[in-house]
């Protein structure tokens, strides 16, 4: 038995690890400005994430999901319109169509990528259509050529979902400038990580820009005066300070992701198959593979203290929460959802833990288990 085969190897570590210094001094610093919600340490963040990717202007707000629905409402979106949604993602993008008072129309994904097809988005397209949310899925930007030719044959807004690709580039071309805006999530999780949740749109349009703003803050073109109904979805001081010091590590520790999907990739070549890789500047959020035995081979994972998670075991258009939207069959994202299994990928995992997973799932593939 190899060394350490029986520690635990969890899917990821969300305690701060080498900037655990540096965020108690940004904590302290916040502590002691007296000052919590929307103020100098946000626009600070701001001003500093849209210069990383090369945008005019970021809106922090309150999540990835409000993030989207402002985008939505900001770019003209209004209550009865339709708006495109990608059938394998996180429930969240839908729900956040329908904060925005819209319909989530879903539609099927692309079974190499799992990124919206553009064929499927083309055939869901009605007068009633006003946008589309294409989800930069896993880490790996959707195929935006062919979303972009979509939406300026039906003249449709694109607000794109960039909640789990920060920094993640289509084409050369930085992933939340390439719509109308893209939406963002801190959420503990995702690749850039507050210490709670937290959300931006990006943009380079100054008067969507200025609309997120007003719709995050109730509306209110000063203090008491509501111009029109917003929302309260504000991102805080010691999220964004936080932020700001992660900020600056993000493009380092996603040349460790790639490091570690190139490895999945060649270690695992014949036994499992991992979702393809389209585009170079993919950020690697989540290393999915897919497999016929799903369930045998998870459970034999956790057997071996390997900890994996299913992004996602439901598709959208077998939500409960979406069946009154009488929603189309989506035979990729249904079948996807039952063989999909991510393994543990992040910065602080180490070659030999990498090693470990792929060792343990070839043992599986062979089927060389004596549980
Ligand atoms: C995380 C996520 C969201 C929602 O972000 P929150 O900050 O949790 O609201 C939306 N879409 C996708 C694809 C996500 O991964």
């Amino acid at each position: 038995m190899i060394h350490g085969e029986d520690e635990r190897l969890p899917f990821a570590d969300l305690r701060p690890g080498s900037d655990a210094a540096e965020i108690r001094e940004a904590v302290e610093r916040v502590l002691a400005s007296g000052w919590f919600v929307l103020g100098p340490e946000v626009e600070a963040f701001e001003a500093e994430f849209a210069a990383a990717a090369g945008a005019k202007h970021a809106v922090g707000v309150a999540s990835g999901t409000d993030a989207i629905a402002l985008a939505l409402r900001a770019a003209g979106v209004n209550p009865g319109d339709e708006v495109i949604v990608p059938a394998m993602t996180a429930a969240f993008t839908a729900l956040a169509v329908v904060a925005a008072g819209a319909t989530p129309v879903i539609a099927d994904v692309d079974p190499r990528t799992l990124t919206l097809d553009g064929r499927a988005c083309a055939d869901a397209v009605t007068s009633r259509t006003r946008a589309i949310v294409p989800v930069h899925l896993y880490g790996q930007p959707a195929d935006m050529m062919e979303i972009m030719a979509v939406a300026d044959r039906h003249r449709l807004v694109v607000i794109e979902d960039c909640c789990q690709a920060h920094l993640a580039t289509c084409n050369g071309l930085p992933v939340g400038t390439i719509g109308a805006a893209g939406a963002f999530s801190f959420y503990p999780t995702k690749n850039l990580a507050a210490l709670g949740d937290g959300g931006a749109v990006m943009t380079s349009d100054g008067a969507l820009a200025d609309r997120v703003r007003l719709l995050r803050n109730g509306g209110q073109t000063h203090r008491n005066h509501h111009a029109v109904a917003g929302v309260n979805s504000r991102l805080d001081e010691l999220q964004a300070a936080i932020l700001r010091v992660r900020l600056p590590n993000l493009l380092p520790e996603t040349a460790l992701r790639r490091l570690h999907a190139a490895f999945y990739r060649e270690a695992l070549h014949g036994a499992v198959v991992p979702v393809a890789e389209r585009d170079a500047g993919h950020v690697y959020h989540l290393f999915p593979v897919r497999s016929a035995r799903r369930e045998a081979l998870q459970a034999h994972l956790t057997r071996a203290g390997i900890e994996t998670l299913i992004h996602y075991p439901v598709p959208l258009h077998k939500q409960p929460a979406f069946a009154n939207l009488a929603p189309r069959d989506c035979p990729v994202a249904a079948q996807a959802a039952d063989e999909l299994l991510s393994l543990p990928l992040h910065p602080r995992l180490h070659a030999r833990q990498a090693a470990r997973v792929a060792d343990a799932i070839q043992t599986f593939e062979k089927g060389s288990i004596d549980a």
